[in-house]
């Protein structure tokens, strides 16, 4: 079994920096520490593909929160950016291999498409359910959902 809490903070204090330095604001709420069981190489390769987008797609000033609770047997994150968002008619493709928006596109920044493929892969592989809804009043939320074993 693996204490959620502590596995979270490890990978999110360098991520907390990281926005710090860019001038952007990172939230970290966790809920009570428990241990559960789940491969934390799988889940540490999915959350920093969410994570990593949600720096990406964020400007300067704008606000990245983490929320994780276990409760009625789910383990559920929230990833949600106050950043550029995802169009409504996007939110489908951009889980297919290759997919890049126009913005992205023509960004500096590199990519391939590939992130949001793996990371709908390892949730399937963990039964779990991935979401993707607008934040208020602007930017992304990506939602995660697992049984707790
Ligand atoms: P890149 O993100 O640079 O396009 P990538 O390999 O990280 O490359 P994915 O992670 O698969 O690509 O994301 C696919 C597309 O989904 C992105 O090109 C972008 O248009 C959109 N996207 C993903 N996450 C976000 C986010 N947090 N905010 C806004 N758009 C996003």
């Amino acid at each position: 079994p693996v204490k959620v809490n502590s596995f979270l903070n490890t990978l999110l204090l360098p991520y907390q920096d990281l926005a710090t330095a860019e001038e952007k604001e990172f939230v970290i709420d966790l809920g009570e520490e428990q241990q559960i069981i789940f491969d934390k190489k799988r889940i540490h390769q999915l959350l920093i593909i969410l994570l990593d987008n949600a720096l990406k797609y964020t400007a300067p000033g704008e606000k990245i929160t983490v929320f994780s609770s276990i409760k009625n047997g789910e383990w559920q994150i929230k990833i949600s950016d106050t950043g550029i968002g995802i169009a409504e008619e996007k939110k489908k493709a951009v889980f297919e291999r290759f997919y890049r928006g126009e913005e992205s596109r023509n960004r500096k920044t590199g990519g391939y498409g590939i992130g949001l493929a793996i990371a709908k892969w390892i949730v399937d592989e963990h039964q779990g359910k991935i979401e993707l809804t607008d934040t208020d009043p602007k930017g992304t939320t990506v939602a995660l959902r697992f049984p707790v074993k």
